[in-house]
């Protein structure tokens, strides 16, 4: 009986560190003081300037990395490959 329930945590363990490992390949957002939707002046210390422009942001995110593009929106945007 201990063996099925060492293997269920030894494949939980793995499926969590393959998760994080995933996460950490995905590009974080850096505060610059400008809303990364819609680019409007905003403080320093966020990434968007209203919920609706982070609502927006990721629509068109996940529409981007359904479709292979996997670049920031404001590099297709702004054109800052
Ligand atoms: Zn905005």
């Amino acid at each position: 009986m201990s063996d099925i329930a060492d293997r269920a945590i030894w494949r939980i363990e793995k499926d969590v560190h393959s998760a994080i490992a995933h996460v950490r390949k995905q590009p974080m957002l850096e505060c610059d003081g400008r809303c990364h939707f819609c680019d409007e002046a905003i403080a320093h210390a966020l990434l968007f300037c209203n919920v609706d422009c982070r609502d927006d942001y990721d629509k068109e995110l996940a529409v981007l990395w359904r479709t292979g593009r996997r670049h920031s929106l404001r590099c297709i945007k702004y054109d800052l490959t």
